[in-house]
């Protein structure tokens, strides 16, 4: 018989009803069916379910899930949820309850590489190894942070868990950097994960640990990470290199039966790849043609121009350089009105700047 597990936390936070708007709209973003129960909220989310509740000074989170996994996960969503949009009120979350002190980081494994293939002169294919990885096919992230050996770390220190559930990493001497990278493919039987990698240049830590990469190498990872694709019947998808492993893994698992339009852009012809795509789909590539990468301005622009069919269930998702991300964010979200349950749109690097959750 399977034991529920249950956990809470009671985080004194001045005027709660100040922040919770925010959070609750985080929280609704990972599939949940929210529901206002008296001066609180409750969230029933795949994979457990969270009650906020408010009073003038604290907010109080219970939360229930079917296994440790589980339990992880609702302590790292809720927790990441207060601490980004109550930073100004520095909550302090502790956990009571089932799995309380745990210093196990429930996201974390240690990975080894175990293959290296190169899809395209820019595009570097690269398995990992590693134990009991179902967690990565639950809760609908496609992402994770990787966590890389360098020269200056060569052998890290990796993160634990703090009573927020949230990591506790090792001194800066000690401490890998990490960048954001998504699962192309799973295989939990067989204990592997592949992850592409772009080939933008040697010198950076992701794309220069890719580069000097061999059997055996050692990584972390921590995840999944990431909102979920709400299901539609149409869509609209957008992304360059950086966004194409998760727009390929989204395409193929489409149902046969879902149409809409994907465009990529991509340096040029060399580095199209074969993508399975449903028949109704449009899959349409992008070429830079010798423009550097985040300064043709297509991509967004065709995303912006595609209108959605009347009447029908629709997504739009799209991923790329931090200022196109913006530019067809404020399109969706800002002039056609569109909300988080409709869209996403996601900066997945930054010209002349360190990659996303590089701290
Ligand atoms: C959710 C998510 C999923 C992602 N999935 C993938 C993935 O599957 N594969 C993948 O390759 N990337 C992916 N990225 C993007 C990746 O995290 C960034 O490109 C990251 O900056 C790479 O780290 P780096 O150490 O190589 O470069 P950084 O040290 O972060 O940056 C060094 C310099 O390189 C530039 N730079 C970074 N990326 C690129 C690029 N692609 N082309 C040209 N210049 C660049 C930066 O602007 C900076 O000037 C993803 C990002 C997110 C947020």
């Amino acid at each position: 018989m399977m034991t529920e597990l249950k956990a809470e936390a009671h985080i004194a936070i001045p005027s709660p009803a100040d922040y919770v708007e925010r959070i609750a709209d985080r929280l609704f973003s990972f599939d949940a069916v929210v529901t206002n129960e008296g001066s609180g909220m409750d969230f029933r989310f795949p994979f457990g379910q969270a009650s906020l509740g408010l009073s003038p000074d604290a907010l109080t989170v219970r939360i229930r899930a079917g296994d440790a996994a589980r339990l992880a996960r609702l302590k790292d969503i809720l927790a990441t949820a207060i601490e980004v949009h109550a930073r100004r009120a520095q909550p302090r979350i502790v956990w009571q309850g089932d799995l309380a002190g745990d210093r196990r980081l429930a996201q974390f494994r240690e990975m080894r590489v175990a293959g290296i293939e190169d899809l395209t002169p820019h595009m570097r294919r690269i398995r990992l190894k590693g134990e009991n990885l179902t967690r990565f096919a639950e809760f609908d992230g496609m992402h994770v942070r990787v966590l890389f050996p360098t020269p200056q770390v060569p052998e890290p220190g990796w993160p634990e868990a703090g009573p927020n559930g949230l990591p506790v990493w090792p001194a800066e001497d000690r401490r890998a950097p990490a960048r954001v990278y998504t699962i192309r493919k799973l295989d939990v039987a067989r204990g592997f994960m592949e992850i592409d990698f772009v080939m933008h240049g040697d010198e950076s830590i992701g794309s220069g640990w890719a580069a000097s990469a061999r059997p055996g190498s050692i990584v972390g990872i921590m995840g999944p990470l990431g909102r979920p694709v709400r299901s539609a019947q149409w869509y609209v998808l957008g992304a360059d290199e950086t966004g194409l492993p998760a727009l390929g893994r989204i395409l193929e698992k489409l149902p046969a039966a879902t149409r809409g339009f994907a465009f990529v852009e991509v340096a040029d012809k060399g580095e199209e790849q074969i993508i399975a795509h449903p028949p109704g789909f449009e899959l349409h590539w992008i070429h830079r043609n010798g423009k550097a990468p985040g300064e043709d301005a297509r991509l967004a622009e065709t995303i912006c121009a595609v209108s959605r069919p009347a009447g029908t269930k629709c997504f739009s998702w799209f991923a790329a350089e931090a200022e196109a991300a913006k530019q067809v964010r404020e399109h969706w979200r800002g002039k056609l009105g569109l909300g988080r349950d409709e869209t996403l749109a996601a900066a997945y690097w930054r010209r002349g700047a360190l990659g996303p959750m590089a701290g």
